[in-house]
Order: C-alpha cells, then sequence, then structure tokens
C-alpha cells in the first residue's frame, strides 16, 4: 500500500515537474516572440529604462491666484455661547464655517479655479476696522486681503477662488486679523480650515518623432531617429504608462513607467536599420491598451511610412573625377540654404576655379547617352541613361553633366561605358558669377543630378535622389547633405 502511495505521489510530483518545464518553456518563448524584431534593427543611444528617465519640461509648481470677494452681508442678533456681556467694548471676530462653494463641483480639478466660502463675523458691540484676512496653504502663508470694516454685529459670507493648483490634497487655513493688531475679547476663534483635494487628468500625448529627413532610406544603412512623449495634462498618469516602437503594427520595442507625473516627458535617440527592401510604418505608441483615463484620447500615437531600397552605394557607380581635390560641394542637395536645389555642384577644395576649370570629367555608370547638347541655363550638357533600375519607380536612373566647357564628347544615342569621357569642367550656361573677360573662369563648377523620374531637364527635388549616396568611398566636404 505505501509503496503505491509512493508511485502515486511521484506520478504526481513528475506531472507537475513536466508541467513547470512546460510553463517555463512557454515563458521563454513568449520573451523571445515578444518583440519580433522582423525587418527592423534597432539601437539605443543609452539605455537608461524607468523613472530615472523622465525629465520635466519645466517647473510647473503651485502658484496661487486667489481672488475673494464678499457674497452676503450678514447679522448677528446676539452672541448666545458667550458670556461676556454684549456691551463689551472690545469686539470679537470669529472665522468659521469654511467649505467648498456651494454649486461648485467637488473634489476640485487640478489647475482650474476652485471656490472656498467662509463666514467672518464681528460677534460684539464695537467695530473693527481694516480687517486683514490671511490664507494659508499647508502651513505657509500665501496670501492677505483687506476686507474692510466689520461693524458691531455684522458678517460677511465671502468666497475666494485659489487658481491653478497642482493635483493633490492640501490644507487650506483662512485666519482674520492674521497680524493680530485688532484687540478682541477671544483671540483663539479667528480661524477656520480643512483639506481639500484637486484631482488631475494626465494627458498622454506622442509628441514628436524625428527622422533624418530623407527622400530614401537604403537597407543595410544605419538612422538616427528620435522620439518624445509627454504627459501634457494635469495630472498623474497613474499606474503603468508604457511606450511602444511599433514597426508595422508590431511592437519592437517599450519602456515603462510608474506614475509618469503631470509636466514630464520621456525623449530617447535610436538607430533603426533597415533589413529589406520595402515599406515600414514606424513610430511611437503610449497608453495603446487604453489603460489610462486622459483628457485626450486622440494623440496617442505617431506612426511615419517609410520605404527602404536596395543601396545605391552598391550599385558600382564610379566618381567622375580622378583629382582627389575635386569632392568639394559649394550648393548641396536639398539643403536649407536652397532647398530646391535637387544635384550637387562641385568645385575643388583649392578655392581656386583654376584648380577644377578643364577636368576630365568621366561618366560613372554604364549606359546610353539620351541628350548631348547645350541650352542657356545647363549651357553644354549630357544626359546618361543608366543601366541601372531604381528601385522606388522601376525607371531607369538618370544622371546630368552640366555647365561643360565646349561640346559633349559622346553624341546622342552613343553607348557609354563607365568611365568614358563625357567632356571638360567649365562654366557654361547661367552660373555664378558669370564669366567676364577679366574673370573668364568665374562660376566655374560641374552640377551633377540623378533621377529616378525618367527625366531629361525640369527637374525638382521630388525628381531626384542625392548623388552623394552612389558614391560611399568619396568623402565630400563642403556642403554635404549625407
Ligand atoms: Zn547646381
Amino acid at each position: 500500500m505505501n509503496c503505491m502511495k509512493n508511485k502515486t505521489k511521484g506520478i504526481k510530483i513528475m506531472k507537475k515537474m513536466i508541467a513547470l518545464i512546460l510553463t517555463f518553456i512557454l515563458v521563454l518563448g513568449v520573451y523571445a516572440l515578444g518583440y519580433p524584431q522582423n525587418n527592423l534593427d534597432i539601437q539605443y543611444k543609452d539605455d537608461i529604462r524607468g523613472n530615472e528617465a523622465i525629465k520635466y519640461k519645466s517647473t510647473k509648481e503651485n502658484k496661487l491666484d486667489i481672488t475673494h470677494q464678499i457674497k452676503e452681508v450678514i447679522e448677528i442678533k446676539e452672541d448666545i455661547n458667550s458670556n461676556i456681556q454684549s456691551n463689551s467694548i472690545k469686539p470679537d471676530l470669529r472665522l468659521y464655517d469654511l467649505g467648498v462653494e456651494p454649486g461648485c463641483s467637488y473634489p476640485f480639478a487640478a489647475r482650474k479655479d476652485a471656490v472656498l466660502q467662509y463666514t467672518v463675523a464681528n460677534f460684539k458691540n464695537c467695530d473693527c476696522k481694516d480687517v486683514e484676512v490671511g490664507v494659508k496653504i499647508d502651513g505657509e502663508l500665501f496670501h492677505t486681503f483687506n476686507i474692510g470694516d466689520i461693524p458691531a454685529h455684522r458678517g460677511y459670507i465671502t468666497t475666494f477662488t485659489i487658481g491653478n493648483y497642482r493635483e493633490g490634497t492640501y490644507n487650506v487655513e483662512i485666519i482674520a486679523d492674521i497680524n493680530n493688531i485688532i484687540e478682541e475679547e477671544d483671540e483663539t476663534n479667528n480661524s477656520d480650515s480643512g483639506n481639500f483635494t484637486w484631482i488631475g487628468t494626465p494627458d498622454l500625448v506622442a509628441a514628436e518623432w524625428r527622422d533624418e529627413g530623407l527622400s530614401v532610406y537604403e537597407k543595410d544603412k544605419k538612422y538616427d531617429f528620435y522620439f518624445r512623449v509627454d504627459n501634457a495634462g494635469t495630472g498623474v498618469a497613474k499606474g503603468e504608462t508604457i511606450v511602444y516602437l511599433i514597426n508595422n503594427g508590431d511592437t519592437v520595442a517599450q519602456w515603462s513607467f510608474i506614475d509618469f507625473p503631470e509636466n514630464a516627458y520621456f525623449e530617447k535617440d535610436i538607430t533603426l536599420r533597415f533589413r529589406d527592401e520595402g515599406d515600414y510604418n514606424i513610430g511611437i505608441v503610449v497608453d495603446k491598451e487604453n489603460k489610462i483615463s486622459e483628457s485626450n484620447e486622440n494623440n496617442n500615437s505617431i506612426i511615419k511610412k517609410y520605404t527602404a531600397v536596395e543601396s545605391y552605394g552598391t550599385m558600382g557607380w564610379e566618381y567622375m573625377y580622378n583629382n582627389p581635390n575635386n569632392r568639394y560641394i559649394s550648393s548641396g542637395y536639398g539643403l536649407p540654404d536652397r532647398p530646391d536645389h535637387y544635384g550637387i555642384d562641385i568645385i575643388s577644395s583649392n578655392s581656386s576655379v583654376d584648380h577644377i576649370y578643364g577636368d576630365p570629367i568621366e561618366n560613372v555608370c554604364p549606359g546610353t547617352v539620351e541628350l548631348a547638347t547645350e541650352s542657356p541655363t545647363a549651357g553644354n550638357y549630357v544626359v546618361v541613361k543608366s543601366d541601372n533600375i531604381d528601385p522606388i519607380t522601376g525607371n531607369n536612373l538618370r544622371v546630368r553633366y552640366l555647365h561643360m566647357k565646349g561640346t559633349p564628347i559622346p553624341r546622342q544615342g552613343d553607348i557609354v561605358s563607365k568611365g568614358s569621357l563625357v567632356g571638360y569642367t567649365g562654366n557654361t550656361g547661367y552660373v555664378e558669377p558669370l564669366p567676364t573677360p577679366s574673370n573668364p573662369k568665374g562660376g566655374t563648377h560641374l552640377h551633377f543630378d540623378v533621377n529616378n523620374k525618367a527625366k531629361t531637364g525640369y527637374l525638382t527635388i521630388n525628381d531626384t535622389i542625392n548623388p552623394e549616396l552612389f558614391f560611399p568611398l568619396i568623402t565630400f566636404s563642403g556642403k554635404t547633405s549625407l
């Protein structure tokens, strides 16, 4: 019998252990699958997690904003509780009935006006002159105001408004004759106090999502991103606030805080790498499960679409100049000082134009010459239809060489190889400064652009790609936009 019992016990323990092991495997599995990295790699600039990473926008301290108003004058008929005779020559100020003004909703809303009410009255047959009233909050005197004279046997029902208070419970005390100037029959009944509560509502906001502002993102390259989440409401987001980094609907990282305070924010620098070509919908969502009740539930996410393309840098294009000085960009691609400039203007890093004027320009990619001509603005120029297909538009990429000295070397329809001579660097067409007899080489530069919209001219920034991306081994100086 004992043996049987032990056996049954043994089987039970085995079953329990198997269940435990299974649970363990399951938990591990969930952990591993928890953040599907899918086709996005994430790196963090720092790895601070939790509350220490929260910052404050500014010190938004409680600021008293008190106004007061005499609502009603009352008559004190008789002082039945006092054994002091009513013909006393001293007055007796009393302050009582401190509470929420009838009709004012309570608990008070944080940062909004809260109206309290009290009664101050003179119970004796002698006037009180210039009565000063003081307001203390949590024991600290914040404000005094003069309610004027209170004649014998008169009282005032007075309201006062406290504005802009932060979430919390505070002790409010009102004191008549705060500086104890009036000589009274009884000096011990001049104040009333109570605890009052202000309740706030948090508002979690996906406040900012910043990328590198590029029109094209290449796969396998790293890009910097930044985001910020604010609590822009009037109260603490109580419990756990979770910020999710989302890619195509999946959570790829998350950060959480306990009790995210009013006026606080969380920001993060991250580096992302697109591992595949295609579309990515990336951004942040705060409080995805909607666990926190907020004043505005519609500002909790920012998601942006990115298209990652095959790296332009792997197309094997060769830079058009052999001279290592000719890598200085005098006007960059889509930079703030000239946002509609859709190519790069190349000059020599030696400041004199002499150092690039006449330098041979070699074709950067194999292709076919689509145009070899001249115009008043582009001067002598060549358009090459590259053999390379753009992964976004499916068009053959086009490159253009502008402002060349003399007639282009190849002719329209010629098949050109990488490294074949296109022409010589010059200053034809519209250049700045325009050449003059005394400065015949003025304005010399090569304008080079790449477009993926099958255009030979009339380009805009939206038709083009930053040419610097095609030459990953070249280090440009000047107005580079990489
Ligand atoms: Zn240009």
